[in-house]
């Protein structure tokens, strides 16, 4: 068994309890890890440590934070093979997906921030010939960072190198079910020199460590991303002590196919913004709408490519649908194919069991299942499922379709195939959502604000934005005396 520590104060160590948490391995449904089952008494530590190391941290230069975040993006990505396979025994996803997207990305979002951070303008204002302004912007202080499981240190590094860059110090939580590429972070940032306590990575359960990061006093920022009950609860523990939120949360994104659209493009798009990473990306198109003048023809596409899709080993270079993240998520999207029955839906694709090798025969796969004939109010259309299971919709016109779009309670992204620009910029306009993609799906450039409308999201993470949350404006005012 592999041993997964906290990283505190510069040091990896066992929880103060001693407890663990067993980490499995989905392809295989059994432990392969354990992890520290940490309480308040190991996010003490970590919170004190953030404390400590906060006045020197954030009076270097930002040239000097910048270099550490440098360094550890070079150690990331001289390391890339362990950590891509890591991610994937640890997630189940397909190895080549690690290694192409969720580590360079990571690699890239503490290059992103390093560099960022160097170009950054402050605004001046002067007040006619009576006063000059200028706004500083401070760090604030322990940041509190907690993730989810499906994009394991993607979504780490994303609220880690903001944090830092600026100035900050952090306590960051990774998901209990997906610890390893955390713990290989804290290693690198070990041995490229990150000051002690500038980076504490605490591991354990919601309710143990993420619960008291939310209500501690002493961390005022609190980036989360991750359910939206979650959120919620997080929010709840936070208001009492003002705290400042980013939460990035869940989805039940729009694809939108008009008639217009080039279709081959559209298919194959679409069927990789429903299932890439077996469905588990908050951004993933999990209702397909489509013309109905096309509809058919569409569904006949969408499931002979969806069919093809190669389900196996995640360490098997050549897979493309890999494990779900655990047992648990398993029997969630099990139970909404059975409900899809139940509303009247039809299985198009999916209902065969999946072919697999030996080595995962107790792994936890489901197999890519496409459906149509549910109505857009029931609960397969409404609620997220965020596994390989999508439905296709048909409608009428432009109106329908973002009428369709919109009508969930989520607001996180939504992409649409046309060809016709003025059609692009009017659907645009007027979906509810964080992010709208034109022809293309995932497309990301990390300069641009990112987060969600409605329950999907408070706040805006991403490029300025994300440098912006992290600080504190503080505006200077100076009289002139002529
Ligand atoms: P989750 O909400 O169960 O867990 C996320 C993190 O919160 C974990 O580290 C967990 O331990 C912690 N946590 C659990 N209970 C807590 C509590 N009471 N207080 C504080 N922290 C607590 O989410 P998940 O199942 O790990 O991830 C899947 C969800 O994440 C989906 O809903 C998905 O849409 C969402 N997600 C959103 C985005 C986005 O950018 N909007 C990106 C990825 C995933």
């Amino acid at each position: 068994m592999q041993r997964i520590l906290n990283y505190i104060d510069g040091e990896q160590r066992p929880a103060v309890g001693g407890g663990e948490i067993e980490v499995f391995e989905p392809a295989v449904g059994s432990a392969y890890a354990l992890a520290p089952d940490s309480d308040e008494r190991d996010l003490d530590a970590a919170i004190v440590a953030a404390q400590r190391a906060f006045p020197a941290w954030s009076r270097k230069s930002a040239e000097q934070r910048s270099e550490h975040l440098l360094a550890i993006a070079a150690a990331i990505e001289a390391r890339l093979e362990e950590f891509a396979r890591a991610e994937s025994i640890d997630t189940g996803k397909p190895i080549s997906l690690a290694r192409s997207m969720d580590i360079p990305r990571s690699v890239r979002n503490f290059r992103f921030f390093a560099t960022a951070v160097l170009h950054e303008r402050s605004d001046a204002h002067v007040t006619d010939h009576a006063a000059l302004n200028y706004t500083l912007r401070r760090p604030r202080g322990v940041a509190g960072l907690i993730s989810p499981w499906n994009l394991p240190l993607y979504l780490l590094s994303w609220k880690i190198a903001p944090a830092l860059a600026v100035g900050n110090t952090a306590v960051a939580k990774p998901s209990e079910i997906t610890p390893m590429t955390a713990h290989l972070l804290a290693d690198v940032c070990r041995k490229a020199g990150l000051p002690p306590g500038v980076l504490n990575i605490v591991h354990g359960l919601g309710p143990k460590v993420g619960a008291p990061i939310a209500s501690d006093p002493r961390i005022g920022t609190i980036s989360f991303t991750g359910g939206t009950a979650t959120g919620r609860l997080i929010a709840q523990a936070a208001a009492p002590h003002f705290k400042k939120l980013a939460l990035e949360m869940g989805g039940k994104n729009a694809t939108i196919v008009f008639a217009d659209a080039d279709f081959e493009q559209a298919v194959t798009e679409s069927v990789r913004a429903a299932f890439a990473n077996q469905g588990q990306v908050c951004l993933c198109g999990s209702r397909v709408l489509v013309h109905e003048s096309i509809f058919d023809r569409f569904v006949d596409a969408f499931a002979q490519r969806t069919a093809a899709l190669r389900m196996g080993d995640p360490l098997d270079d050549a897979t493309q649908q890999g494990a779900l993240s655990s047992r648990a998520h398993l029997e969630k999207v099990r139970g909404y194919v059975a409900l899809a029955r139940e509303e009247g839906g039809r299985i198009i694709c999916g209902d065969a069991p999946p072919a697999l090798p030996e080595r995962c025969r107790g792994g936890w796969f489901h197999p890519p299942t496409v459906l149509t004939g549910l109505g857009p109010d029931c609960r397969v259309n409404q609620e997220e499922i965020f596994g390989p299971v999508v439905t296709i919709l048909p409608f009428g016109d432009d109106a329908e379709a973002v009428a369709r779009a919109n009508a969930t309670v989520y607001g996180l992204s939504a992409s649409i195939w046309t060809n016709d620009l003025n059609r692009a910029q009017r659907v645009s306009e007027q979906l509810d959502v964080g992010t709208v993609w034109v022809n293309c799906w995932l497309l990301r450039d990390l300069r641009v604000p990112f987060g969600g409308m409605k329950r999907s999201g408070l706040g805006r993470e991403g490029g300025d934005e994300a440098l912006r949350f992290f600080t504190e404006p503080k505006n200077v005012c100076i009289r002139r005396a002529d």
